[in-house]
């Protein structure tokens, strides 16, 4: 019998058993068909030959653990689309999927993840080794599907943010039961492998010449079954449960920028791999100093005095402070670097303070300050300096 009558025929049906059915049940069924349709029963009555035919070639192959278990997994390469309609030749293209409009990605959890979650994978996997003659491991379709990715604000305070900070991140999202650690079957209990779709999740229905295949009822795609649910989470593994969890966000992370934190996400349903936390930092300014890439800024105001003269400021760092030389005539606005001062860096080290120099005019003097300046003018022109000298509006 070649594999395509194999997988065409329905055995458990013969038999009037369920797919499920134990071998003590194939057994008796097998039993008391043989018995009812046995050509000495049914002398000249070549229908029931027939029928006893099939029931013998049925229950040749469900009695056999090994046979029953390679059938079992041919039906469902077949009922999966593995297999195209015309010939039992496999079409790769579109048309080998779904004469009736099934959707494969229906199957494997609709998103994109759980496509590449190996669900055509194991399809084509599974019907090469078929065709190269090989058992086959068997395989389950129907993995437990990784939980969603969560994604979350926090809101830093600049130096936080500049120099790392651990804060606590309170959460609500699905996470695994802890009464049932995410089974959802009661404690001491354990789901089962449903009978019905033998824990594929699938459950093909013949229709004509096809076969299609559909989410199984009974488990409702998840191949298996909880007998007796969790009351927490009613069999769902998963609670909604607020927590708290804590977050080292490193040193020089900008605002705007995502942290990722691997399986930190939604638990996935009944066990499966969690999702990643994504963080986005939004980073409060700061009164004193701003940011360009790894560099910090700021302005430091300083008396025209100071710039001609030349001193030496002092002026906070993001730890402590640094006092920054200004030569002797230096120029409003000019950028002072201080190396080394900055917004570490992952690699290390870290990148520079940068001060800009600003002249603060004074609104208001008192009397002296006045006929000082005054006096200082006079001598300025006396000296020979012009500010407008060589000014093209001049
Ligand atoms: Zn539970
Ligand atoms: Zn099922």
């Amino acid at each position: 019998m070649s594999q395509r009558e194999w997988i065409e025929k329905d055995f458990y049906k013969e038999l009037g058993v369920s797919s499920g059915a134990s071998a003590d049940e194939i057994k008796k069924a097998y039993r008391k068909l043989a018995r009812d349709l046995h050509p000495d029963a049914n002398p000249g009555d070549a229908k029931a030959e027939e029928r006893f035919k099939s029931v013998s070639e049925a229950h040749a192959v469900l009695s056999d653990p090994a046979k029953r278990k390679e059938y079992d997994e041919a039906r469902r390469l077949f009922a999966s689309g593995g297999f195209g309609q015309g010939g039992g030749g496999f079409n790769p293209g579109a048309g080998g999927f779904g004469q009736g409009g099934f959707d494969i990605n229906d199957l494997f959890g609709g998103g994109g993840a759980a496509a590449g979650d190996g669900g055509l994978g194991d399809i084509f996997g599974g019907l090469f080794n078929r065709g190269a003659g090989g058992g086959g491991a068997t395989r389950t379709t129907n993995r437990p599907r990784r939980g969603s990715d969560v994604e979350t604000e926090t809101t830093l305070e600049f130096r936080e943010a500049t120099l790392g900070v651990t804060v606590p991140l309170r959460l609500t999202s699905p996470s695994p039961c802890t009464t049932c650690h995410g089974s959802g079957a009661k404690p001491g209990t354990s789901p089962r492998v449903c009978p019905r779709c033998n824990g594929t999740g699938i459950v093909s229905r013949n229709q004509g010449a096809f076969g299609f295949s559909e989410p199984c009822d009974d488990c409702r795609g998840t191949g298996s079954i909880i007998d007796s649910p969790c009351e927490v989470c009613h069999g769902n593994g998963v609670t909604n449960r607020t927590r708290t969890i804590t977050v080292r966000v490193p040193a020089g992370v900008s605002d705007g920028q995502k942290i990722r934190l691997a399986g930190q996400g939604e638990a996935g349903l009944r066990g499966a791999p969690s999702g990643d936390l994504f963080v986005t930092v939004r980073v409060r300014p700061d009164k004193v100093f701003g940011r360009n890439g790894d560099d910090l800024t700021l302005v430091v105001p300083v008396s025209y005095g100071e710039l001609v003269l030349g001193t030496t400021v002092s002026v906070p760092t993001l730890e402590g402070r640094v006092g920054v030389k200004i030569p002797a005539g230096t120029a409003d606005g000019r950028i002072l670097r201080v190396r080394g001062r900055g917004v570490p860096k992952r690699a290390g080290g870290a990148g520079d303070l940068l001060v800009t120099v600003k002249v603060a005019v004074p609104q208001k003097l008192d009397d002296p300050a006045t006929e000082a300046l005054k006096t200082y003018l006079e001598a300025e022109k006396a000296s020979g300096f012009d500010p407008r000298a060589g000014w093209a509006g001049a």
